[in-house]
Order: structure tokens, then C-alpha cells, then sequence
């Protein structure tokens, strides 16, 4: 399966990425958590990443075609969570694809549960672990109850960046659901949902798929 999830930042589209790819082993391909540890690691692509991020803006196109190029051009199978986010990325998508993509999955969910959602994250900056302060909290408290590393707030989480990250999504990545409704790909799962329900949308339209 050659799969893409879109949907606005908080939308769950990295946790339903995981499951999906514990229980069927479809690789995942996360641009945001790519681009993080490549700022982590403070590569020269980290380094030109960084301030746009901080931002809450596009890292420029090239530097991200480039790196999900690399990722997937030996994968038969695959989850891209994060990318492509505009019609550009979509557009070179098609053309570094070793297959058609079998699915686009969009993540549908409001405005206001998002900021509610976002606020409350907490991520594990070794183990990439992500929690929510009510939601899904740990059970380590401030700490990851997985590998028990102090949790933090993404530095794009901020209430400023969240805002720009929205203002980016609406402006630049909610076109490509028209894009991939009108190429026939698009598969719409109600991300209201808790996540286990979430889950179960995702599995009936990814079988209308095969
Ligand atoms: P995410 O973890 O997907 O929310 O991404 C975090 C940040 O990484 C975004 O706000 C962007 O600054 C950057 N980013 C991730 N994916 C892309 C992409 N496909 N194109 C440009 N920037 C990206």
C-alpha cells in the first residue's frame, strides 16, 4: 500500500500512522519528524529547516522533495505522513513515485478541537513517543513512560506557531483534498473521533482500497 495522510497539524494523522504501520509494517515516511531530527542531529539540512519551522512555515520544497525522494524511492510500501502539503510537493510526488499511490487518507476534523488538542501535546524528544496532558496522558507523568526521557512541548506547539501552522494548512495544504477528490484517491475518516474509532474508519476505507 502506497498511502498519503493529509489533514490539518493535531489531526492524528502521526498516531494513526503508527498503528497502522505496528500492525502492518508499511514503513512510515514523517517529513515533520525527518526534518526534527535532522535539526537534532544539526545536519546542514537541519540547519536550513530549523528557522522555518520555528516559524511554523513551509521548509522550502526542494529541501523536502528531495529528502522524501531519497526515502522512498526503494519502498514498495509506504505511509506519507506530512507531505506532500502543497501542490508542488503533490505535483513532484507523481513523478518520483515508483507506483501509483493506492490511497489518500484526509483526516477530517474542526478548527477548535484542534487548538484544544495541540496545547495539551507532549512529545518524548528521544523515543519520538507522543502524549496529551488529558487525552493520553503518561503514566510516568512528565516523564515518557516508555523509555523515561523528561516529556516537551514541540517549540512549534507554541499558540503563535499553532496559529501560523493553521494559517499554512488552510492556505497552501487544504487544496490537495480537491486535488486527490478529483484524481479519485481521496478517503475521508471523521478525525473527531477518539482514536480507537479513528482507527476503525481508517482500516474500512483503506479495504475500499485493495
Ligand atoms: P509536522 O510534524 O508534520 O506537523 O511538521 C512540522 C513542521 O515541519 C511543519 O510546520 C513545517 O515547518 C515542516 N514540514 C513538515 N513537512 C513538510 C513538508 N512536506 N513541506 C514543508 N515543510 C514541512
Amino acid at each position: 500500500m502506497r498511502l498519503v495522510f493529509i489533514g490539518a497539524p493535531g489531526a492524528g494523522k502521526g498516531t494513526q500512522a503508527k498503528r497502522l504501520a505496528a500492525e502492518k509494517g508499511y514503513p512510515i515516511v514523517a517529513t515533520g519528524d525527518l526534518l526534527r531530527a535532522a535539526i537534532a542531529e544539526q545536519t546542514p539540512l537541519g540547519q536550513q529547516a530549523h528557522a522555518y519551522i520555528q516559524r511554523g512555515e513551509l521548509v522550502p520544497d526542494p529541501l523536502v522533495n528531495q529528502l522524501v525522494a531519497e526515502r522512498i524511492a526503494t519502498l514498495e510500501s509506504f505511509i506519507l505522513d506530512g507531505y506532500p502539503r502543497n501542490l508542488t510537493q503533490a505535483q513532484m510526488l507523481e513523478t518520483i513515485l515508483p507506483q501509483p499511490l493506492s490511497a489518500v487518507v484526509y483526516f477530517e476534523i474542526s478548527e477548535d478541537a484542534l487548538i484544544a488538542r495541540l496545547g495539551g501535546r507532549r512529545i518524548c524528544p528521544q523515543c519520538g513517543a507522543v502524549f496529551h496532558i488529558t487525552a493520553n496522558p503518561s503514566t510516568a507523568g512528565d516523564r515518557c513512560d516508555q523509555c523515561g526521557a523528561t516529556l516537551i512541548t514541540r517549540e512549534d506547539d507554541q499558540p503563535d506557531t499553532i496559529r501560523k501552522r493553521f494559517s499554512v494548512y488552510r492556505e497552501q495544504t487544504a487544496p490537495l483534498v480537491d486535488y486527490y477528490r478529483q484524481r479519485g484517491l481521496l478517503r475521508t475518516v471523521n478525525a473527531d473521533a477518539p482514536p480507537d474509532a479513528v482507527y476503525q474508519q481508517l482500516l474500512s476505507v483503506l479495504c475500499e482500497s485493495t
